[in-house]
């Protein structure tokens, strides 16, 4: 639709970022156009209403910088999943595959509980690794995962079917 269209005409094409060969997605120009934010937003924050999500999980670091305004307009608390190290309290930790190597990230222990409903934000789908770990993170941590929802999915890079396993009934949503 228009909207999508809008959203999407305002994310950059980086070439050979941040290796040659990657088209990396650059989405500063859209958080950059305080219309777009905010439809962005709105969207999203849509999303979560319709998951019927208690809480919104934003990844670091882009993730981060979605989740947060999605949260206040759904008027849901915030979840940061971290890279490992960052989080001062217990947590609980999860390594996945990058293409070189592993990471691992984090979350509070005590921040979700089998009360919670979940939905995942990010601003790129594109392996789906990232996402595959932090459902795994979530539901580790006793709660529910309502869905994953991303700004924008690259469809060439198979994430969704990667994803599916592990997803279950959760619903991908990208815009
Ligand atoms: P995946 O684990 O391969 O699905 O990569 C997704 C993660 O890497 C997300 O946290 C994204 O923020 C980041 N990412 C991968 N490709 C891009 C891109 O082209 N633009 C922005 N972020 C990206």
């Amino acid at each position: 639709g228009a909207v999508r269209d809008m959203l999407l005409g305002r994310i950059r094409d980086v070439a050979d970022y941040p290796v040659p060969g990657v088209m990396f997605k650059d989405i500063t120009p859209l958080l950059a156009d305080p219309e777009a934010f905010t439809v962005l937003t709105d969207s999203l924050a849509a999303i979560c209403s319709r998951r019927g999500a208690t809480k919104v999980v934003g990844l670091e670091a882009r993730g981060f910088i979605l989740a947060a305004p999605v949260a206040v307009r759904a008027g849901l608390g915030f979840i940061p999943v971290r890279k490992a190290g960052k989080l001062p309290g217990a947590t609980l930790a999860q390594s996945y595959e990058l293409e070189y190597g592993t990471a691992e990230m984090e979350v509070h222990a005590e921040d979700l509980t089998s009360e919670d409903r979940v939905v995942i934000v990010d601003d790129v789908l594109a392996t789906g690794g990232t996402a595959e770990a932090a459902l795994q993170l979530v539901r580790r941590a006793g709660a529910q995962v309502a869905g994953i929802a991303v700004l924008m999915e690259l469809g060439f890079l198979g994430g969704r079917d990667k994803l599916k396993p592990t997803l279950r009934d959760a619903p991908l949503d990208a815009l």
